[in-house]
């Protein structure tokens, strides 16, 4: 099969691209890339999120409550129905769901996943009552008879045990998704339970996977391919998040917290070792400034075991950097594996917190780091848009002087990718790799090669 943007035409034979050459033959697009890569997700949670009605415009929560009884209707009585994507001026009012669907417990949840909108069913299946205290860190609007009907933050956690559990179907929706918007590969970060290794495995990837496992659950298993599916790595949580407060910083949060280590450096220098010697490279979430400088000691530590056994260390989020960090990146074995999207809501923490913005999601200076940066979505945190990581990266809204050209994020979502991936054969169009491509029109994808074969959308 040949395929050409115009001005350059491949070859594809089987799984390989066979030749690339010069001129127009074959089918024809108006941009031809290696394929996307979201290198940094969560796709059984995405599955998840993708799950239920698509709230997402629904104008009132009227509306909303339509839409669930119609849902009811075509569902067993006393099933769950789920929904997301809401996003209304106020809280709905008391009662609407009850009215909608009263022979199912309803769970909807906004679009920023804050709060939960449930019934009086669902609150009965949760346990809460008229009785009810919200946990720290939570709350609940009440009906008229004191029964929760609206759960904000952590008070939506009572509800999670009730609810229908993750399943094989929701992994396999999740990467379904990822397919349809382009990608043809994803690399899932390890935040799944260890069981979602065994439905990836037994699933037919419409995506290939790069796999990271929890730390712990990575004993009695062994790296390597399993079909479409690269057993790689080991993810470790160096520090929390912006958000929670919990990203570990040198400059205080308003409150003079300084944010939390969470795995400790020692864990990581001990198990990253082991881990590393059975093969596994290690993935590490670091976002707050310490956690990064912290990971960049142990990682000039576990360096040369990483080079000897041929693994790319990875540093995950690298949102906080301070100036001194930069020049210890330099001939690290690592790949830094970043989500610039997340800039467009955590700039305003930024500016709240009175973080330096200099310090923020550094994109050209790590770029000029000379190290693999690799593009994700973190999905279901945000959408895994290829367009939002383009904007954000490209018009820093912080940091003007820290954008990429668009070049560099196409980069960072295949060639990078890969590099992070340790993929030698992947992402670049050269005679020999892997035919793995997206197909672009106007700006978007539009269809992809996937395994040798041809999907146009
Ligand atoms: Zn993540």
């Amino acid at each position: 099969m040949w395929l050409t943007d115009g001005k350059q035409s491949l070859l594809l034979e089987g799984e390989r691209i066979a030749r690339v050459e010069e001129g127009a033959r074959g089918l024809r697009l108006e941009a031809i890339t290696p394929g996307l890569q979201d290198a940094h997700a969560h796709p059984l949670y995405w599955g998840m999120a993708l799950r239920g009605l698509d709230l997402t415009g629904v104008a009132s929560p009227e509306e909303a409550a339509e839409r669930v009884a119609a849902a009811a209707r075509g569902l067993p009585p006393g099933s769950w129905v789920e929904g997301r994507g809401f996003l209304f001026p106020k809280p709905p009012p008391p009662g609407l769901l009850d009215r909608a669907a009263p022979g199912h417990p309803v769970c909807l949840r906004s679009r920023d996943h804050h709060s939960a909108w449930i019934n009086r069913l669902a609150a009965q299946q949760a346990g809460l009552g008229p009785g009810a205290e919200p946990p720290e860190g939570g709350a609940f609007l009440r009906d008229p008879e004191g029964v929760p009907y609206y759960l904000l933050e952590r008070a939506q956690e009572a509800l999670e045990p009730h609810l229908p559990p993750p399943s094989p179907e929701d992994l396999r929706r999740g990467l379904q998704d990822f397919a349809q918007r382009g990608y043809t590969a994803v690399h899932a970060l390890g935040y799944e339970p260890p069981e979602a290794l065994d439905w990836a495995l037994a699933l037919e990837l419409p995506v290939r996977l790069w796999w990271a496992l929890p730390r712990g659950a990575w004993r009695g298993r062994r790296p390597g391919w399993y079909g479409d599916l690269h057993l790689a790595g080991v993810k470790f949580f160096a520090d929390g998040a912006l958000g929670s407060r919990t990203a570990w910083m040198h400059t205080p949060y308003p409150d003079g917290s300084l944010g939390m280590p969470l795995d400790g450096l020692e864990v990581l220098k001990e198990e990253g070792k082991e881990a590393l010697k059975a093969g596994f490279t290690l993935a590490v979430h670091a976002i707050g400034t310490r956690a990064v400088a912290g990971v960049l000691g142990v990682f000039q530590e576990l360096a040369p075991l990483a080079r000897a056994k041929g693994l790319t260390l990875r540093l995950e989020h690298v949102q906080h950097v301070r100036k001194e960090e930069l020049p210890r990146f330099q001939g690290l074995p690592l790949a830094l594996s970043l989500q610039p999207l997340h800039l467009l809501l955590d700039q305003h923490l930024v500016r709240a917190y009175g973080f330096p913005p200099e310090e923020a999601f550094r994109f050209r200076s790590l770029w000029a780091t000379g190290l693999p940066l690799a593009f994700g979505s973190d999905a279901p945190v945000a959408k895994p848009e290829y367009a939002e990581n383009l904007l954000a990266a490209t018009q820093h809204p912080l940091c003007p002087e820290e954008s990429l050209p668009p070049e560099a994020v196409l980069w960072a979502h295949t060639e990078g990718a890969a590099r992070a991936a340790g993929w030698g054969d992947y992402g670049r169009l050269a005679p020999g790799l892997r035919a793995d491509l997206t197909l672009w029109e106007g700006g978007r994808p539009v269809g992809r090669v996937y395994r040798g074969r041809l999907e146009l959308f």
